[in-house]
């Protein structure tokens, strides 16, 4: 061994672990900060899966993407592509300048996120009130959805067929909806319960109205007061809910948190923080890429990633087929088997930061933090990594090149200590094609809450770290 100090030697061996804001250049801070800004407005336009899919399809068109059938099978290096699913999961790719069965680079995150939905006979009436009944949407704490304002978004498919767009609560000289809770004085056994029946399921009652429909000798006239200002306002009838999905979610604005600005607090961040980076990343790649590169925003992933718009459908094979013979390959389906296979996969999600307010639920010395970059979970899972991807050495090898070269920070973390809880991620289910895979996406404190927070120099690195993904492995 050299004869250095201890400190040298220190820093010689040592990793240091820090704030990512430590030393941070101006002009950083600077792009950090406007990141920021594109991030907020996203996640004010998006409040719901169908929104994240407009908007981020606008965004794709103004930076040259086109639908599929555009390029009328005649797809080159170079190309930029849109293929959207139900309005409600979106797939973007670049055309790379290798052949396509060398392997794409993806980075896959989810645009849906908690929330209550309305169900299918929402409307009626109680002691002259006019109320909606909702059903939860993901892994939420109920008790943390009432008490605060509520806009309601969504689409209704009317007795002729024709659609309306239903978006109310955000708009300022909008009204915003309620859920109530019992006052302290009267909660003594309330405050008894377990949490998960603190406010139950069947509790959660939207506040729509308490004007009756001013006739004499009607039946339900609070009802019929609601449903007639939702015919003024979108021509609708009462049978048109049982062709409409509606979504409860909080009202308001992202705003900036603490002091110095330093965090974002704001609904949806799981997963649309991911999102964003991984879609504006692509929008940012400059030259032609080597490999085809594609961002995925995905739906219903909170609910297991079933369905047809979700990461357990066949949609992102079939997706690669239609790219495969735009290309006008020999041996497509070898080509698509090659091309899944040799693939390189961000599942691009958020895991759990370290509470100081909740200090036992992590292993510290494993934990991410807010404010020290990406995070690389190299498993996820619970109960010994059940239902993990667990991320091979090699592939994080690869990535931990790519970052240092561009300087992102970054940092390893677990959701959680060992059996206390885990969560899962679209990670599995692309790696089932044989793919490289691993988790890696910022920190929230507070997920699946009405407001989550993140730290803007997260956000940040998360998108720089994407793109260099994209550009560079
Ligand atoms: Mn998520
Ligand atoms: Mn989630």
């Amino acid at each position: 061994m050299e004869n250095l100090t201890g400190e040298n030697l220190q820093k010689k061996l040592v990793r240091t672990r820090q704030s990512a804001w430590k030393g941070i250049k101006k002009e950083t801070a600077i792009a950090i900060n406007e990141y920021g800004e594109a991030y907020k407005r996203f996640l004010n336009q998006g409040k719901t899966e169908r929104l994240c899919v407009e908007d981020i399809c606008k965004l794709a068109e103004k930076s040259g993407f086109k639908s599929l059938e555009h390029y009328n099978k005649k797809l080159k290096a170079g190309d930029k592509v849109t293929v959207a699913f139900q309005n409600k999961t979106v797939l973007l790719f670049i055309i790379g300048k290798d052949h396509i069965e060398n392997g794409l680079n993806i980075v896959g995150g989810h645009i849906d996120a908690p929330r209550l939905d309305l169900k299918p006979e929402p409307l009626y009436e109680e002691t002259e009130m006019a109320l909606l009944k909702t059903h939860y949407y993901g892994g939420i704490k109920k008790y943390q959805w009432v008490t605060i304002p509520l806009a309601l978004y969504g689409v209704i498919f009317k007795k002729d067929g024709t659609k309306v767009t239903v978006a109310i609560g955000d708009h300022p000289d909008d009204p915003v909806f309620y859920i109530s809770d019992l006052l302290p004085h009267l909660a003594q056994e309330q405050s008894n319960e377990k949490l998960p029946n603190i406010i139950k399921g069947e509790g959660l009652n939207v506040t729509f109205g308490s004007m009756p429909y001013d006739d004499t000798d009607i039946k339900e006239p609070f009802k019929l007061q609601a449903l007639a200002l939702l015919n003024e306002k979108y021509g609708i009838i009462e049978e048109d809910f049982l062709s409409a999905e509606l979504e409860v979610v909080p009202a308001g604005v992202a705003r900036d948190v603490g002091l110095d600005r330093s965090f974002i607090g704001a609904y949806g961040q799981d997963d649309r923080i991911c999102a964003f980076a991984a879609a504006k990343a692509l929008f940012d790649v400059e030259k032609i890429p080597q490999k085809t590169l594609c961002a995925i925003l995905a739906d219903k992933e909170e609910i297991g990633s079933v369905g047809s718009t979700g990461m357990n459908s066949h949609l992102f094979e079939n997706a690669m087929a239609e790219i495969i013979n735009g290309l006008n390959v020999e041996n497509a389906e070898l080509v698509l088997r090659r091309a899944l296979a040799n693939s390189n996969f961000l599942s691009a999600d958020v895991t759990a930061g370290f509470d100081p307010n909740f200090p036992g639920t992590h292993d510290l010395k494993n934990a991410p933090y807010l404010g020290r970059g990406l995070v690389i979970s190299k498993y996820g899972g619970s109960r010994g990594k059940s239902g993990s991807n667990d991320a091979h050495a090699e592939f994080l090898n690869q990535l931990r090149q790519c970052f240092n070269t561009a300087d992102i920070k970054w940092q390893s973390g677990e959701l959680g200590r060992i059996d206390l809880g885990g969560g899962g991620t679209i990670a599995y289910m692309l790696a089932k094609y044989g793919m490289n895979v691993v988790d890696c996406g910022p920190a929230l404190l507070s997920m699946h809450s009405p407001m989550e927070l993140s730290s803007k120099v997260d956000a940040y690195m998360t998108y720089k770290g994407y793109l260099s993904f994209y550009e560079n492995i």
